[in-house]
């Protein structure tokens, strides 16, 4: 199918031709369409799927066809609320790309970061604004932005936006626009609470389902590793040094994990960053920009700051801690085999993580090869191997590093 047959007019047909697609993908065969319509839509679809363009190209050309008044004033006709900052500032990028020949206006607002620059986005007015959800109800509680004229409303990553606790201020937001606009709701998964969540926003929805949350691609080669928890480390340098090429994504489940498992990667010289909730928004999106660069090779994150991310041609996933939810193994993995690429996931299996994976073969219905033959097997008998630094002598891990309490959120 081409993008012909979309009938996506030509300033819209001009950026997706310089974007270099070919053809639609599968959710944005079935979504673009039906968001013409103007009707809403529940879509389960995860990221890497094309969905971004699934939502904007439509919203674009819907706008579009508006544009031409004369000296019409920009307000805010399509709100896209996203669950993180890497999020909205990728959904605000593809807009920009797929728009740059209409003079539609993008903007990005999320917190975190100083507000002033926000506000001036806002004051020069706006046709399409991506915002997370506390910096959006922030300015709007200060009168800075006006949603009296959405017409569409985009709720992106809607089990993440549940997950972090995000529901009473997208709830709120939703009523603070139009009571007859269209609504779209996009999820990796559709859980329960997703589709009560959507009873109450959306009016009598089309649903999508392109891929289902428990499908893994097929040229993703992944690998499990049974592995002493304290031994993971040296697990992982020995699959670094070994087995892992490319461009590396690991995934740790606490910020203190992966600032943990950083600074052994740079002790032993390794290229790599870092993205979790505790660094700042500069310090998130420089690592992200060196890293898409392959300034450094190896990006540490933990589950809620890398979601959504795009990064071509990922070669590598490693799941240094297993997640205990298997839609976020699927979602980990998926960030791998891309477009026609191949990846390769390796999942460190700790004793205590066994029951995690029991529940992700049986959520994906696949048997994740074990690879038995490595150092540090998860036996008693097993004598580990000590990696040493270059030119330097092993250094233990500091012990009680990290050991005070505090109570702070995971992600
Ligand atoms: P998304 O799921 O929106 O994060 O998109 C994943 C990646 O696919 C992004 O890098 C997009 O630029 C790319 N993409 C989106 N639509 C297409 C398409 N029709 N053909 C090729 N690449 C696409």
């Amino acid at each position: 199918m081409s993008f012909k047959t979309l009938n996506l007019n030509k300033a819209l047909q001009k950026a997706i031709d310089e974007a270099g697609y070919t053809e639609p993908t599968l959710i944005q065969q079935r979504t673009i369409p039906v968001v013409l319509e103007q009707k809403d839509v529940i879509a389960s679809a995860q990221t890497g799927t094309g969905k971004t363009a699934a939502f904007a190209l439509p919203i674009l050309q819907l706008l579009f066809s508006k544009q031409d008044a004369p000296k019409r004033s920009k307000t805010i006709k399509a709100l896209i609320v996203s669950p993180t900052r890497e999020l909205a500032l990728q959904i605000a990028k593809n807009f920009k790309v797929y728009g740059k020949h209409t003079n539609l206006r993008t903007g990005v607002i999320f917190g975190g970061t100083s507000i002033e620059p926000q506000k001036d986005i806002l004051a020069k007015g706006l046709d399409i604004l991506i915002a997370t959800p506390g910096r959006l109800l922030d300015l709007h509680k200060q009168d800075l932005l006006n949603l009296d004229y959405v017409e569409i409303f985009v709720l992106d990553e809607a089990d993440l936006m549940l997950a972090m606790g995000f529901i009473d201020d997208v709830k709120k937001i939703e009523r603070l626009c139009p009571e007859n606009k269209q609504n779209l709701l996009f999820s990796a998964t559709i859980p329960y609470k997703v589709e009560q969540l959507a009873k109450t926003i959306l009016n009598t929805p089309e649903r999508i389902d392109v891929t289902p949350s428990s499908s893994v691609l097929d040229q993703v080669s992944q690998r499990l590793y049974y592995v002493p928890k304290r031994y993971k480390i040296p697990l992982c340098l020995h699959i670094l040094k070994t087995e892992a090429q490319g461009s590396i994504l690991i995934f740790r489940r606490t910020k203190f994990g992966v600032d943990k498992l950083y600074e052994r990667l740079v002790e032993f010289g390794y290229k790599v960053e870092r993205l979790h909730g505790n660094r700042t928004q500069t310090e998130r999106q420089n690592a992200l920009a060196d890293f898409k660069r392959g300034k450094v090779t190896i990006l540490i994150a933990t589950d809620v700051a890398a979601r959504g991310i795009d990064i071509d041609q990922l070669d590598v996933v490693i799941n240094f801690d297993l997640p205990n939810v298997a839609e976020t193994y699927v979602h980990r993995i998926g960030r791998t085999g891309r477009a026609g690429h191949y990846g390769t996931t390796f999942s460190l299996c700790s004793a205590d993580e066994k029951s995690y994976v029991k529940t992700i073969e049986a959520f994906t219905n696949i048997q994740i090869p074990v690879v038995e033959d490595h150092p540090h097997p998860l036996d008693k008998n097993a004598k580990p191997i000590i990696h040493k630094k270059k030119g330097s002598k092993h250094k233990k891990g500091r012990k009680g590093q990290g050991s005070k309490k505090k109570k702070k959120r995971w992600y």
